[in-house]
């Protein structure tokens, strides 16, 4: 058309790149009108105040900082609660309760970027069971599983997020011996002491009880090897899914008690998240 004769014509990828150029210094624009905020809540200014004063600015700048701080802190609990024991864990949040908090927000944003989060999972499997079963949930952190299904469900952290936790060391928990039908340890193989806490769930689990384990696939450095080390602790593997890139769920049946010998291959790396 004659009108469009002085710009030169752009192809339909030079044209949508404009566009979104466009939408982009739209965005900042308002963005700095509001104080920066990128989509947080910001206090309407004084009528008589300047739209894009530097307290705006300043309020922004600080969000993000603190932002970054929490970030920072929680992959240093995180790495703490990974490579210490679990007693060194019941020490770090008694001596700095905010640590839990921060860890947990951590975590379920974590989490939250994964296509599928594992606990469902386990609700999934434990729905296609008796809701008669009595469920021990290791590290339970929010308690949705016993809030998602009709079992008798202990719980047990190391600080309560919900009043439904009971506030202990997994590695030492308050049940009798086998009095439970299932043990869950929902992405909670965290402390250096795997074994002493795999032999407390072999403990309170009765004789062809289950063990459910949900862990980030990239902490087994050797499955073979772990999954022997189960079998030395008195659990016959029935079932392994390994179709999630994110997270290995694996089923156990307690056969017996464990044979006491050191089970080497146990380990598993710890899961250290990248600073963004
Ligand atoms: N199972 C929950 C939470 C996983 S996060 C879920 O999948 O959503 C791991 C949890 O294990 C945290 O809540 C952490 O506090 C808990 N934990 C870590 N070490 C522990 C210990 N020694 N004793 C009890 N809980 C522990």
């Amino acid at each position: 058309g004659a009108s469009g004769a002085a710009a030169p014509r752009l192809t339909r990828k030079q044209w949508r790149n404009k566009q979104k150029n466009k939408r982009r210094q739209e965005k900042l624009k308002a963005e700095k009108n509001a104080g920066g905020g990128g989509g947080t809540a910001q206090a309407a200014p004084e009528p008589s105040a300047p739209a894009a004063g530097p307290t705006g600015r300043s309020a922004a700048l600080r969000a993000r900082m603190e932002e970054r701080l929490l970030a920072a802190r929680f992959r240093y609990i995180n790495e703490r609660l990974y490579t210490g024991s679990s007693r060194d864990a019941v020490e770090l949040f008694q001596s700095d309760p905010e640590a839990f908090q921060i860890y947990h927000r951590g975590f379920a944003q974590q989490v939250g970027r994964w296509p599928q989060n594992p606990v469902d999972r386990i609700i999934q499997r434990l729905r296609q069971r008796s809701a008669s079963l009595v469920v021990a949930d290791f590290g339970c952190g929010d308690c949705k599983i016993a809030s998602s299904v009709r079992n008798k469900v202990h719980c047990f952290d190391l600080v309560p997020l919900s009043p439904l936790v009971t506030v202990c060391d997994m590695a030492e928990v308050p049940l009798a011996d086998e009095s439970v039908d299932i043990a869950v340890f929902c992405l909670a193989l965290m402390g250096t002491n795997l074994q002493e806490i795999l032999e407390e769930a072999n403990r309170v689990l009765k004789q062809g009880g289950t063990l459910m384990v949900a862990e980030v696939a990239s902490r087994f450095e050797d499955l073979r090897a772990f999954m022997n080390a189960m079998a030395q602790l008195g659990f016959r593997s029935v079932n392994k899914d390994l179709s999630s890139t994110f997270f290995y769920l694996l089923e156990f049946t307690k056969a017996g008690p464990p044979r006491r010998r050191p089970c080497t291959g146990l380990r598993l790396l710890p899961c250290l998240y990248k600073r963004r």
